[in-house]
């Protein structure tokens, strides 16, 4: 149940949660109110945009965040005004406290909207804890209808279980159902029609995102398989005449609803960032860093302070300090990385191995 009724149920009005602390804002004026977690680093894909098939160094269990810390976190960000929390990886659902975690931020005050992004390998086996737990959103990713392609894609099986999770998703009444679609030319770009055309029963969204070069086998590099959300709304344009502009999230810049349609079509810039502007987004990576923008390499211990004895203040501080060093968007921030490490700008996402550590 969902933390704010719940709290009103049989209990008469209950008063809005005002945060205890002043809230986390940069120095040009924005605020940021949504964290993503990245739970886990560890997956049971191997998507070939994300990890490499094999020698993946995962950190020791123990360099990554602990429950206890994770809800310390989503304490103290709820008490500096965070409404939303995402639980994303790695896979999320590998971890085994997962429906605890869900549970912990659903009832932590002035906690609002807690979504999940998954893979959909053991969401049918988790749909209905995760329902009964409060989860207010779920992401699904899925980039081919194909099965043979699933398999090149994700060096797994399993579409069929990915299809049954975005079915039990809708059926079992989550709140927000989207499907996440990384496009990339000569792989899966004739499918994006087909993908649309979920839309048309289902009340999900189907979300195309840029192809980013956080891949560990830099495939990205190539220049081949890069699509942008300029040719994409394009083509989604030209294919469905008249399709009129829907409302979405701040980062959802292109969303669109083709007419008598149940669901709806966004495409998200996540490489181009003319989204940098509207971000609100807060990350904690699995082995408890902060990152101030996903193109940032400059280290926020998080894990060291709490792990040496540090204070909710302190925690507080570091957000405060992380935040109050963003650049004003992320080709600023990769920029400062490269001029920081003395390498090309072209160089800075190459130290990354995959987004598992980073969650997306
Ligand atoms: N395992 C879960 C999943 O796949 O949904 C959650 C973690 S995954 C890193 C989060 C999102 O990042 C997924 O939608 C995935 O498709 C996306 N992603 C991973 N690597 C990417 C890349 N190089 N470019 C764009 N999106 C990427
Ligand atoms: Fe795993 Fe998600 Fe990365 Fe695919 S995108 S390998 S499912 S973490």
């Amino acid at each position: 149940m969902f933390n704010e009724t719940a709290k009103s149920e049989g209990k008469g009005q209950v008063a809005p949660y005002v945060p205890t602390r002043p809230p986390l804002q940069d120095r040009f004026g924005r605020t940021f109110d949504y964290v993503r977690i990245a739970v886990i680093e560890q997956c049971n894909l191997r998507c070939t945009y994300c990890m490499p098939e094999e020698g993946v160094q995962f950190k020791e269990k123990d360099m990554v965040l602990r429950s206890n810390e994770i809800e310390r976190v989503i304490k103290v960000l709820a008490s500096m005004g965070v409404k939303k929390v995402r639980f994303t990886g790695g896979e999320p659902l590998v971890r085994p406290d997962i429906v605890d975690l869900v549970k912990y931020a659903v009832n932590t005050p002035g906690i609002k909207g807690v979504h999940l992004t998954t893979n959909g390998i053991l969401f049918p086996k988790f749909a209905e804890p995760l329902r009964k737990a409060g989860l207010t959103g779920v992401n699904i990713s899925l980039d081919t209808l194909h099965e043979d392609k699933f398999e090149q894609i994700t060096r797994r099986k399993g579409i069929g279980k990915v299809m049954e999770s975005i079915e039990m998703a809708v059926a079992l009444g989550f709140p927000r159902v989207k499907v996440n679609v990384v496009l990339m030319r000569g792989f899966n770009e004739n499918e994006l029609i087909d993908f649309c055309e979920l839309t048309k029963d289902k009340a999900v969204t189907v979300r195309f995102i840029e192809f980013m070069p956080f891949d560990a086998h830099q495939i990205w590099e190539s220049g081949q398989h890069f699509a942008s959300a300029a040719d994409l709304t394009g083509q989604i344009e030209s294919h469905y005449k008249g399709i009129k502009e829907a409302s979405g999230t701040r980062t959802e810049h292109h969303i669109y609803q083709a007419p008598g349609y149940a669901g709806k079509i966004a495409v998200i810039p996540a490489f181009t960032r003319s989204l940098c502007g509207n971000c609100s987004r807060i990350r904690v990576t699995a082995d408890g860093s902060i990152m101030n923008c996903l193109y940032s390499e400059e280290p926020y211990l998080l894990k060291d302070v709490m792990r040496k004895g540090g204070t909710d203040e302190d925690v507080e501080a570091l957000f405060r300090k992380a935040f109050g060093e963003k650049h004003i968007d992320g080709f600023e921030s990769k920029k400062a990385a490269s001029i920081k490490a003395k390498v090309n700008v072209s160089d800075i996402s190459r130290n990354r191995s995959s987004m598992t550590q980073i969650g997306g």
